[in-house]
């Protein structure tokens, strides 16, 4: 059977990076599961669905042609023919993706959904997200939290969006890494080290270090 990776953490752990790293390190795939959160709440904005109406959402999911292309070298999300890799990462999306990751018939299906793009993936697959060591795949052959400190957390989310980290841009991007975690409460309520599941903290180490950590993982 193929290698499953599952790996976990909170928004600026890092997770999307080191697990694509890892998965061109070993040659497996790359499924990163908040993008499809991601590209229903774009889609939702984009159909004018109330958000709030959870049957509606799920009736929207449920409409949604999404495609998730799964090289790490170049993973891609497109709904239809429309490429969302950009616009699922714009803050009208950010802001909005918990109130569609926290409807739980929405989370039923992303999890059947998920199993099934992990299954396909006969070279293996590296899966990222917030469930992935508990819920969608807790037999995963290497299961992983990435944790870090919030300040190393903001620190590299406000790098990500401004390209440095000087104090006044970690102080606008505070604002919105504190709000999403508090809206993402419940979702979180996942994200603990369950049994068998390695916790790597990131915060003192750099991005190699953390990617050899994680490979250490899957050799072993
Ligand atoms: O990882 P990323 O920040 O792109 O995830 C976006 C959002 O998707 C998270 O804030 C969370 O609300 C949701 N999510 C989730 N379960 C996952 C992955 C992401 O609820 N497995």
């Amino acid at each position: 059977p193929a290698l499953v990776v599952a790996v976990d953490g909170p928004s600026g752990s890092g997770k999307s990076s080191v697990s694509r790293a890892v998965a061109r390190r070993f040659g497996l795939r790359y499924l990163d599961t908040g993008a499809m959160y991601r590209a229903l709440t774009w889609w939702c904005l984009d159909q004018a669905v109330d958000l709030a109406d959870q049957g509606a959402v799920v009736r929207a999911m449920d409409a949604m042609p999404l495609v998730m292309g799964t090289d790490p070298a170049a993973p891609s999300v497109f709904v239809g023919a429309v490429d969302v890799g950009e616009p699922i990462r714009q803050t009208r999306v950010s802001e909005r993706v918990s109130a569609v990751a926290t409807n739980l018939d929405v989370r039923a299906r992303m999890r059947d959904l998920q199993r099934r793009l992990i299954g396909e993936a006969e070279a293996g697959v590296v899966a990222e997200g917030r469930d992935i060591t508990t819920v969608v795949a807790p037999d995963a052959d290497v299961r992983v939290l990435l944790t870090a400190t919030e300040q190393a957390r903001l620190e590299r989310r406000t790098r990500e969006l401004h390209g440095h980290a000087e104090q006044d841009a970690v102080e606008s991007t505070r604002d919105q890494v504190v709000r999403r975690d508090r809206d993402d409460s419940t979702v979180s309520q996942f994200v603990t080290a369950a049994d068998g599941v390695h916790t790597i903290d990131s915060s003192a180490m750099g991005f190699e270090e953390v990617v050899d950590a994680l490979s250490a993982l899957v050799t072993r």
